[in-house]
């Protein structure tokens, strides 16, 4: 069975050197969803709790909210940094407060202190796609992954790896056998 979590992305971003409207700078909404598989956990009668993954997405994905967008080669990148940086908020500004941890993968290098995320390839659904999965993979048996942003839409399935040993009072993942929010054991 599957449980379904739905997170919104508020970004800006340009596909650089793409010959149409979308080379110049936009802002979306983007809509993801993360469809988690694994066995019903019979204590909570629940896959996993939505909002569990909702938390353990967000944790990540806050950095990509609010955010720039830009491809590691965009000429963009260092003149938006300059004006940051003149402007004083290139490392960090008291209002920016929903930073997640900084993160650098093969695919993408995020910046929380400037709300800036710099992709190796250019930031479309099917690439944020990609991101996603690189930076869950380890944390939720994700088994599809749809991102909409506008009228483009992309999902990819992938292939459940194996199970995630549950709490059966709350639903969240194990550490060592203990659950780290209620504190449950395993027998
Ligand atoms: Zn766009
Ligand atoms: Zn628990």
């Amino acid at each position: 069975m599957r449980s379904i979590a739905h997170i919104e992305l508020q970004y800006a971003h340009r596909f650089y050197n793409f010959k149409g409207e979308a080379q110049y700078l936009h802002g979306h909404t983007g809509h993801l969803t993360i469809e988690v598989e694994d066995s019903i956990n019979k204590g909570i009668n629940m896959v996993f709790p939505c909002n569990e993954i909702q938390k353990t997405a967000w944790e990540v994905l806050q950095n990509f909210d609010h955010a720039l967008i830009l491809r590691e080669d965009d000429p963009l990148l260092p003149a938006i940094l300059d004006v940051y940086e003149i402007q004083g908020i290139k490392n960090g500004a008291p209002t920016n407060k929903m930073m997640g941890p900084a993160f650098k993968t093969e695919l993408a290098t995020a910046h929380p202190q400037c709300r800036l995320v710099v992709t190796k390839e250019t930031m479309t659904v099917e690439g944020m796609i990609k991101i996603v999965y690189e930076l869950l993979k380890d944390k939720l048996n994700i088994v599809k992954l749809t991102f909409t942003s506008g009228v483009n839409a992309a999902s990819c399935d992938f292939k459940p790896e194996g199970t995630i040993d549950r709490c059966p009072l709350c639903g969240i993942a194990l550490k060592n056998g203990v659950c780290p929010k209620c504190g449950y054991r395993k027998p």
